[in-house]
């Protein structure tokens, strides 16, 4: 289907892209990769009056890499992550779950800004974002603010950003040495959103413990959020098949999953378990 008629504003700066978003009074939709919001226009979900691109503000594709994280702009692609040398050591788990995301066309078009923002429970990198504390950077009319991750999200497709604010950049706290980290999921075909996943990492003493476990679950729930009791099962303990069995028994049991056309509640709560599991142990 085509789109519905609408105006096009190229703004060359964030100031200008803040200006056009407040006065059009919630009816301007900001544009990205486009690979979710498209759809949206051409099944008519959404009807705004002016499409504002983000394409010509500088500097919204910068991949930075400090003793503090990763920076990501908001405009970088998934590509551009799943390309990228440095972050293969600087943030493994963010390159390992890229291969997950959509088919190669998309990834060459999606953001991880229009991600957020898009907030799909079954998408991975809001997940990864709440399982390693990400910090949300973004910029209204009244200034800029950061948010954590983890209270980002209100639902399924909805999130705290307010009417006229902009996602700038999303930081990742910095990787120490040695950390160990799985990601595992379960889709019908590869490149289809999960029905589960996981995401986690945990670092170590010198007696093999596990310190400051963070387990976080995709696709079976409204919105991704961390498993506490799971990462309460491991926290101090050095895992074996025991541990991780309770550990996997711990986060399917505090996961709420939907039921829909894709798979019932009870088959999602048994993907967790399984997903669970396999990233302990790929960890
Ligand atoms: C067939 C298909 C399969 C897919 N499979 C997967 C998958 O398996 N996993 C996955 O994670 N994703 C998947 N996606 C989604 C894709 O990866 C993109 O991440 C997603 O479409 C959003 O990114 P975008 O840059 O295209 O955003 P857009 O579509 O341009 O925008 C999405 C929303 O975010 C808003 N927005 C965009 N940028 C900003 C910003 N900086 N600040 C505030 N709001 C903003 C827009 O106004 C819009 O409401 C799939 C998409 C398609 C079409």
């Amino acid at each position: 289907m085509k789109l519905p008629p609408l105006d096009y504003a190229l703004p060359r700066s964030l100031d200008e892209a803040i200006a056009l978003l407040s006065e059009s009074e919630g009816q301007a939709k900001l544009l990205a990769g486009g690979q979710s919001l498209m759809p949206t226009l051409a099944f008519r979900l959404a009807t705004p009056a002016l499409l504002i691109d983000l394409a010509a503000i500088p500097g919204l594709d910068r991949i930075e890499i400090t003793a503090a994280g990763v920076r990501l702009g908001a405009r970088v692609r998934w590509v551009d992550i799943e390309q990228s040398e440095p972050l293969r050591t600087a943030h493994p788990l963010l390159v390992a779950a890229m291969a997950h995301v959509a088919h190669y066309q998309i990834r060459n078009r999606g953001t991880v800004g229009g991600s957020l923002a898009h907030a799909d429970p079954a998408a991975e990198w809001p997940g990864l974002c709440v399982t390693c504390d990400a910090i949300i950077e973004v910029i209204g009319p009244a200034g800029s603010r950061l948010i954590e991750a983890g209270a980002f999200f209100s639902g399924p497709l909805s999130t705290h950003l307010a009417e006229a604010e902009i996602i700038t950049s999303i930081t990742l706290p910095a990787w120490p040495r040695g950390r160990r980290w799985g990601f595992q999921e379960f889709s019908r075909r590869r490149g289809d959103f999960a029905l589960a996943g996981i995401a986690l990492h945990y670092d170590t003493d010198a007696a093999g413990r596990v310190l400051d476990p963070h387990i976080g679950v995709i696709g079976a729930c409204h919105s991704p959020h961390r498993l506490r009791a799971a990462e309460q099962a491991i926290s101090g303990q050095v895992l074996d098949d025991v541990l991780i069995e309770a550990c996997a028994q711990a986060g399917s049991a505090e996961v709420d999953p939907p039921t829909d056309l894709h798979g019932s509640a009870r088959y999602r709560r048994a993907l967790v378990h399984a997903m669970l599991s396999r990233a302990l142990q790929q960890a």
